[in-house]
């Protein structure tokens, strides 16, 4: 095959057919939704869908009425979890145009996902294309720009349909996508969470699939919460499965410790730290604003002894979801330290507060986006 007739092949398999629902959400129900998003509770009119086998490669893309998903229950992924996703936002800007925040990152992740999945690989244009295809058609459906920090979430996710029972890579897989309205993350401004350093569970191993962004790690960090949650804390810390000793991250969200003399840093990639798009961002934005960044090993004890003794002045966690989210306490089975001055601000220092709203800024276009870092969907 010549390299032209192959574009030609890929652009027909992902030339998103449109197909329209008949029954969308009346103004009103949607201007309901609109009104108060939340984050993850209600779905757009439409969604993306593309099905791939062995013998026909992707074909069938199109943007199709919102609707439960038909799969056997013999289906690959509810035995084996064979599953990844990405998450991602698009921004209203003020002149009605929408935005993508680093989408070709999120493309080359869920590539990364896929390979270690034993999935097949989604290319980086298709992937744009579907994001594109998708906020083309629900338009209205994305948060108008001034209202601060609400979006529309985009959740690309690839599972194995085929119905078989034997552990192999399916041959059967279905990709799509899915958006849903989104709110501020805290109501009335950020206010700091508190993390569980959990001493029984490991997030991830050297050779496992910690660095894959699949539903897989998730089910396997539910317990933990669950055990944070009942020492009265919001989130985990995961520690390094080896020495039992490094600060990995949160399990959705990555980790960043504020320093005294202005430095920044953030457990450096071990192979098992999932590769947060906004953890890369925060490095490149606090550098931009001066600060010396590290990407280095933390240990728990670091951290902890640290904040005793006023070295570390901040720590904060990010990811798409919350964006940044301040820390304001580390408890585990023993002992607890608070972090930062709770007398003021909420507790939230001033370095978190300034790249929290730095990178809020570029992606909602109320900043110029010196990295060109924004891609438009619509
Ligand atoms: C998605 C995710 C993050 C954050 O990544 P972003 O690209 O910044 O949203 C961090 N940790 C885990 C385990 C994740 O799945």
């Amino acid at each position: 095959m010549t390299g032209e007739n192959q574009v030609a092949t890929l652009t027909d398999a992902w030339d998103f057919a449109v197909e329209l629902r008949a029954d969308p959400a009346t103004a009103e129900a949607r201007g309901a939704v609109l009104a108060k998003p939340g984050f993850g509770q209600a779905f757009t009119d439409h969604m993306v869908v593309a099905n791939w086998t062995s013998e026909l490669g992707w074909h069938g893309a199109k943007v199709t009425g919102y609707a439960p998903l038909k799969v056997s229950p013999a289906a690959a992924v509810l035995h084996y979890a064979q599953e990844i996703f990405e998450g991602l936002k698009a921004y209203r800007h003020e002149d009605g145009s929408v935005w993508a925040f680093r989408p070709e990152v999120n493309a080359g992740r869920f590539k990364r996902s896929a390979e270690r999945l034993a999935l097949p690989v989604v290319p980086e244009e298709a992937f744009l294309g579907a994001l594109r295809a998708l906020v083309t058609v629900d338009e209205v459906w994305v948060p108008a720009a001034g209202t601060g920090e609400t979006s529309l979430y985009l959740r690309p996710y690839m599972i194995a349909t085929e119905a078989a029972l034997s552990v192999r890579p399916a041959r059967e897989v279905l990709f799509g996508v899915i958006a849903s309205p989104a709110g501020a993350y805290f109501d009335t401004g950020p206010k700091p969470v508190s993390i569980w350093l959990s001493s029984t569970s490991i997030r991830a191993t050297p050779g496992g699939t910690g660095a894959a962004k699949c539903g897989g790690n998730y089910a396997a960090s539910l317990a933990a919460l669950a055990e944070a949650v009942a020492n009265g804390c919001d989130q985990v810390a995961y520690l390094d499965a080896v020495e039992r000793r490094w600060i990995e991250e949160s399990g959705s969200m990555n980790l960043f410790f504020v320093y005294s003399d202005g430095r920044i840093a953030t457990p450096e990639l071990s192979g098992s730290i999932l590769e947060g798009v906004t953890r890369d961002s925060v490095l490149q934005m606090a550098a931009d604003l001066g600060h010396e960044v590290e990407e280095k090993r933390i240990s728990a004890d670091d951290w902890r002894d640290g904040v005793r003794s006023g070295e570390i002045t901040e720590v904060f966690a990010s990811g798409t979801a919350a964006v940044i989210t301040p820390i304001g306490r580390l408890a585990w089975d023993g002992g607890e330290v608070v972090i930062g001055d709770h007398s003021v601000d909420h507790g939230v220092g001033p370095v978190t507060a300034t790249l929290r709203k730095s990178l809020l800024d570029l992606q909602h276009g109320r900043s110029p986006d010196p990295h060109n870092w924004l891609t438009r969907l619509a």
